[in-house]
Protein backbone atom coordinates (compact mmCIF):
# COMPACT_ATOMS: atom_id res chain seq x y z
CA UNK A 1 0.00 0.00 0.00
CA UNK A 2 1.30 3.21 -0.87
CA UNK A 3 0.84 6.88 -0.08
CA UNK A 4 -3.17 5.64 0.28
CA UNK A 5 -5.93 7.91 1.84
CA UNK A 6 -9.39 7.39 1.69
CA UNK A 7 -12.04 10.55 2.53
CA UNK A 8 -15.54 10.53 3.71
CA UNK A 9 -17.71 13.21 2.28
CA UNK A 10 -20.31 13.80 4.76
CA UNK A 11 -22.38 16.87 3.80
CA UNK A 12 -20.23 20.03 2.82
CA UNK A 13 -17.28 17.84 5.22
CA UNK A 14 -14.83 15.86 3.92
CA UNK A 15 -12.89 13.32 6.72
CA UNK A 16 -10.01 11.86 6.18
CA UNK A 17 -10.40 8.43 7.68
CA UNK A 18 -6.62 6.97 6.13
CA UNK A 19 -4.07 9.66 5.77
CA UNK A 20 -1.11 9.28 3.63
CA UNK A 21 -0.58 5.33 4.65
CA UNK A 22 2.17 3.09 3.41
CA UNK A 23 2.62 -0.32 4.30
CA UNK A 24 4.35 -3.83 3.15
CA UNK A 25 2.80 -7.02 4.03
CA UNK A 26 5.16 -9.98 3.29
CA UNK A 27 3.42 -13.23 1.93
CA UNK A 28 3.66 -15.35 5.48
CA UNK A 29 3.84 -12.38 7.41
CA UNK A 30 1.33 -11.88 10.71
CA UNK A 31 0.37 -8.30 11.22
CA UNK A 32 -1.75 -6.24 13.96
CA UNK A 33 -2.81 -3.48 13.54
CA UNK A 34 -3.80 -1.31 16.83
CA UNK A 35 -5.54 1.79 17.40
CA UNK A 36 -8.10 3.41 18.98
CA UNK A 37 -11.91 3.65 18.25
CA UNK A 38 -12.63 6.09 14.85
CA UNK A 39 -8.69 5.51 13.86
CA UNK A 40 -9.67 4.06 10.51
CA UNK A 41 -8.92 0.83 11.46
CA UNK A 42 -11.94 -0.77 9.66
CA UNK A 43 -11.44 1.38 6.50
CA UNK A 44 -7.95 0.23 6.13
CA UNK A 45 -9.44 -3.23 6.51
CA UNK A 46 -11.83 -2.66 3.76
CA UNK A 47 -9.87 -1.54 2.06
CA UNK A 48 -7.24 -4.54 2.56
CA UNK A 49 -10.09 -6.94 1.58
CA UNK A 50 -10.45 -5.00 -1.41
CA UNK A 51 -14.71 -4.22 -0.13
CA UNK A 52 -13.96 -0.95 -0.59
CA UNK A 53 -11.73 1.54 -2.75
CA UNK A 54 -9.65 4.28 -1.98
CA UNK A 55 -9.72 7.69 -2.58
CA UNK A 56 -6.38 8.13 -3.81
CA UNK A 57 -2.99 6.03 -3.52
CA UNK A 58 -2.12 2.45 -5.33
CA UNK A 59 -2.56 -0.89 -3.36
CA UNK A 60 -0.57 -3.36 -5.10
CA UNK A 61 -1.96 -7.04 -3.92
CA UNK A 62 0.38 -9.97 -5.10
CA UNK A 63 1.99 -7.78 -8.05
CA UNK A 64 -1.25 -6.65 -9.33
CA UNK A 65 -2.42 -2.74 -8.36
CA UNK A 66 -6.29 -3.31 -7.53
CA UNK A 67 -7.36 0.01 -6.08
CA UNK A 68 -9.02 0.96 -9.31
CA UNK A 69 -10.65 -2.57 -10.57
CA UNK A 70 -14.14 -2.34 -11.13
CA UNK A 71 -16.48 -4.12 -8.09
CA UNK A 72 -16.35 -7.51 -10.31
CA UNK A 73 -13.18 -8.48 -10.56
CA UNK A 74 -12.61 -7.11 -7.05
CA UNK A 75 -14.88 -9.75 -6.00
CA UNK A 76 -13.51 -12.44 -8.19
CA UNK A 77 -9.63 -11.13 -6.14
CA UNK A 78 -11.38 -11.36 -2.87
CA UNK A 79 -13.18 -15.09 -3.45
CA UNK A 80 -9.81 -16.37 -4.42
CA UNK A 81 -7.60 -14.72 -1.81
CA UNK A 82 -8.96 -13.72 1.34
CA UNK A 83 -10.85 -14.85 3.88
CA UNK A 84 -12.93 -12.64 6.60
CA UNK A 85 -13.14 -12.47 10.12
CA UNK A 86 -15.71 -10.21 11.89
CA UNK A 87 -15.48 -9.66 15.72
CA UNK A 88 -19.27 -10.59 16.41
CA UNK A 89 -18.50 -14.00 14.73
CA UNK A 90 -21.52 -13.09 11.98
CA UNK A 91 -22.70 -16.85 12.13
CA UNK A 92 -26.32 -17.66 11.20
CA UNK A 93 -28.09 -19.25 14.63
CA UNK A 94 -30.44 -21.83 12.22
CA UNK A 95 -27.52 -23.36 10.88
CA UNK A 96 -24.75 -26.02 12.41
CA UNK A 97 -21.21 -25.26 12.16
CA UNK A 98 -20.59 -26.89 9.20
CA UNK A 99 -23.58 -24.92 7.49
CA UNK A 100 -22.00 -21.99 8.17
CA UNK A 101 -18.97 -22.91 6.90
CA UNK A 102 -20.31 -23.88 3.87
CA UNK A 103 -22.30 -20.90 3.31
CA UNK A 104 -19.43 -18.90 1.44
CA UNK A 105 -18.76 -21.92 -0.28
CA UNK A 106 -22.31 -21.61 -2.22
CA UNK A 107 -21.70 -18.15 -2.94
CA UNK A 108 -18.58 -19.21 -4.73
CA UNK A 109 -20.73 -22.02 -6.95
CA UNK A 110 -18.63 -24.75 -5.27
CA UNK A 111 -20.30 -28.51 -6.07
CA UNK A 112 -21.75 -29.78 -2.93
CA UNK A 113 -19.35 -32.99 -2.34
CA UNK A 114 -16.44 -30.87 -2.57
CA UNK A 115 -17.85 -28.04 -0.32
CA UNK A 116 -18.71 -30.58 2.46
CA UNK A 117 -14.99 -31.63 2.16
CA UNK A 118 -13.46 -27.82 2.45
CA UNK A 119 -15.79 -27.35 4.96
CA UNK A 120 -14.51 -30.29 6.92
CA UNK A 121 -11.21 -29.77 6.30
CA UNK A 122 -11.73 -26.29 7.91
CA UNK A 123 -13.13 -27.32 10.81
CA UNK A 124 -10.52 -29.97 11.63
CA UNK A 125 -7.37 -27.17 10.88
CA UNK A 126 -9.51 -25.43 13.82
CA UNK A 127 -9.83 -28.37 16.50
CA UNK A 128 -13.55 -28.84 15.69
CA UNK A 129 -13.61 -31.67 13.84
CA UNK A 130 -16.56 -33.48 16.50
CA UNK A 131 -18.55 -30.32 16.60
CA UNK A 132 -19.59 -29.93 13.08
CA UNK A 133 -23.52 -30.52 13.72
CA UNK A 134 -23.49 -27.98 16.54
CA UNK A 135 -25.74 -25.06 16.16
CA UNK A 136 -23.96 -21.66 17.54
CA UNK A 137 -25.96 -21.63 20.53
CA UNK A 138 -24.44 -24.89 21.24
CA UNK A 139 -21.07 -24.06 21.09
CA UNK A 140 -18.36 -21.97 23.22
CA UNK A 141 -17.87 -18.78 22.77
CA UNK A 142 -14.31 -19.70 21.76
CA UNK A 143 -15.61 -22.87 19.76
CA UNK A 144 -18.01 -20.39 18.16
CA UNK A 145 -15.37 -17.53 16.78
CA UNK A 146 -13.42 -20.78 15.31
CA UNK A 147 -16.09 -21.60 13.27
CA UNK A 148 -16.35 -18.30 11.93
CA UNK A 149 -12.40 -18.68 11.34
CA UNK A 150 -12.91 -21.94 9.63
CA UNK A 151 -15.78 -19.94 7.42
CA UNK A 152 -12.56 -17.81 6.67
CA UNK A 153 -10.11 -20.35 6.11
CA UNK A 154 -12.80 -22.39 3.98
CA UNK A 155 -11.67 -22.15 0.38
CA UNK A 156 -7.85 -22.49 1.94
CA UNK A 157 -7.72 -18.65 1.24
CA UNK A 158 -3.70 -17.46 1.31
CA UNK A 159 -4.85 -13.87 3.46
CA UNK A 160 -6.85 -14.15 6.30
CA UNK A 161 -8.24 -10.23 7.57
CA UNK A 162 -9.42 -10.19 11.04
CA UNK A 163 -11.38 -7.37 12.78
CA UNK A 164 -11.74 -7.68 16.22
CA UNK A 165 -11.83 -11.25 16.37
CA UNK A 166 -10.95 -11.36 19.95
CA UNK A 167 -13.34 -8.76 21.04
CA UNK A 168 -16.54 -10.37 21.67
CA UNK A 169 -14.78 -12.91 24.06
CA UNK A 170 -13.39 -13.21 27.24
CA UNK A 171 -9.20 -12.66 28.45
CA UNK A 172 -8.84 -16.49 28.49
CA UNK A 173 -10.65 -17.45 25.37
CA UNK A 174 -9.32 -14.84 23.25
CA UNK A 175 -5.68 -16.03 23.99
CA UNK A 176 -7.02 -19.65 22.98
CA UNK A 177 -8.61 -18.36 19.20
CA UNK A 178 -4.98 -16.33 19.04
CA UNK A 179 -3.10 -19.44 19.67
CA UNK A 180 -5.36 -21.24 16.31
CA UNK A 181 -4.28 -17.51 14.45
CA UNK A 182 -1.04 -18.37 15.02
CA UNK A 183 -1.18 -21.51 13.85
CA UNK A 184 -2.66 -20.76 10.66
CA UNK A 185 0.15 -18.23 10.27
CA UNK A 186 2.63 -21.54 10.70
CA UNK A 187 0.61 -23.19 7.99
CA UNK A 188 1.24 -20.07 5.74
CA UNK A 189 -1.35 -17.67 5.73
CA UNK A 190 -0.65 -14.32 5.78
CA UNK A 191 -2.53 -12.61 8.29
CA UNK A 192 -3.57 -8.86 9.18
CA UNK A 193 -5.09 -8.44 12.46
CA UNK A 194 -7.25 -5.16 13.75
CA UNK A 195 -7.49 -5.01 17.53
CA UNK A 196 -7.73 -1.93 20.19
CA UNK A 197 -6.28 -4.60 22.84
CA UNK A 198 -2.16 -4.07 23.23
CA UNK A 199 -2.24 -7.48 24.74
CA UNK A 200 -3.71 -9.19 21.83
CA UNK A 201 -1.66 -7.00 19.49
CA UNK A 202 1.81 -8.72 20.92
CA UNK A 203 0.89 -12.18 19.40
CA UNK A 204 1.75 -10.80 15.96
CA UNK A 205 5.11 -10.72 14.48
CA UNK A 206 4.85 -6.92 13.34
CA UNK A 207 2.55 -4.69 15.38
CA UNK A 208 1.30 -1.23 13.32
CA UNK A 209 0.01 1.84 15.03
CA UNK A 210 -2.91 3.89 13.57
CA UNK A 211 -3.62 7.34 14.78
CA UNK A 212 -6.14 9.40 13.23
CA UNK A 213 -5.87 7.53 10.23
CA UNK A 214 -1.68 7.82 9.79
CA UNK A 215 0.56 4.66 10.99
CA UNK A 216 3.34 4.29 12.91
CA UNK A 217 5.12 0.78 13.00
CA UNK A 218 6.19 0.07 16.71
CA UNK A 219 9.17 -0.80 17.68
CA UNK A 220 11.07 -3.91 16.75
CA UNK A 221 13.33 -5.01 14.53
CA UNK A 222 11.15 -5.44 11.27
CA UNK A 223 10.87 -1.32 10.94
CA UNK A 224 12.68 -1.43 7.65
CA UNK A 225 9.90 -3.15 6.05
CA UNK A 226 7.53 0.34 6.29
CA UNK A 227 7.75 4.11 6.03
CA UNK A 228 5.11 5.61 7.62
CA UNK A 229 2.75 8.49 6.30
P1 LIG B 1 -13.60 1.13 15.87
O1 LIG B 1 -12.45 0.68 16.73
O2 LIG B 1 -14.61 1.89 16.66
O3 LIG B 1 -14.20 0.02 15.05
P2 LIG B 1 -12.14 2.09 13.53
O4 LIG B 1 -10.72 2.39 13.85
O5 LIG B 1 -12.45 0.81 12.87
O6 LIG B 1 -13.01 2.26 14.86
P3 LIG B 1 -13.31 3.31 11.17
O7 LIG B 1 -14.58 2.55 11.13
O8 LIG B 1 -12.28 2.95 10.17
O9 LIG B 1 -12.68 3.31 12.64
O10 LIG B 1 -13.68 4.85 10.98
C1 LIG B 1 -12.67 5.85 10.81
C2 LIG B 1 -13.34 7.22 10.70
O11 LIG B 1 -14.09 7.28 9.48
C3 LIG B 1 -14.33 7.51 11.81
O12 LIG B 1 -14.19 8.85 12.19
C4 LIG B 1 -15.68 7.24 11.19
O13 LIG B 1 -16.66 8.06 11.76
C5 LIG B 1 -15.45 7.56 9.74
N1 LIG B 1 -16.25 6.71 8.83
C6 LIG B 1 -16.18 5.37 8.73
N2 LIG B 1 -17.01 4.91 7.78
C7 LIG B 1 -17.63 6.00 7.27
C8 LIG B 1 -18.62 6.20 6.25
N3 LIG B 1 -19.11 5.18 5.54
N4 LIG B 1 -19.02 7.46 6.00
C9 LIG B 1 -18.51 8.50 6.69
N5 LIG B 1 -17.58 8.39 7.66
C10 LIG B 1 -17.15 7.17 7.95
MG1 LIG C 1 -13.71 -0.84 13.37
Amino acid sequence: ISKLSKTYKMGGETLKALDDVTLTVDQGDFIAIIGPSGSGKSTLMNVIGCLDAPSSGEYWLDGEEVSRLRENKLAEIRNRKIGFIFQGFNLLSRLSAIENVELPLIYRGVPAKQRREQAVEALTKVGLEERIHHRPSELSGGQQQRVAIARALAGNPPILLADEPTGALDTKTGKEVMGYMKELNALGHTIVLITHDPVISQQAKRVVRIMDGKLNEEGGGRNELLTSG
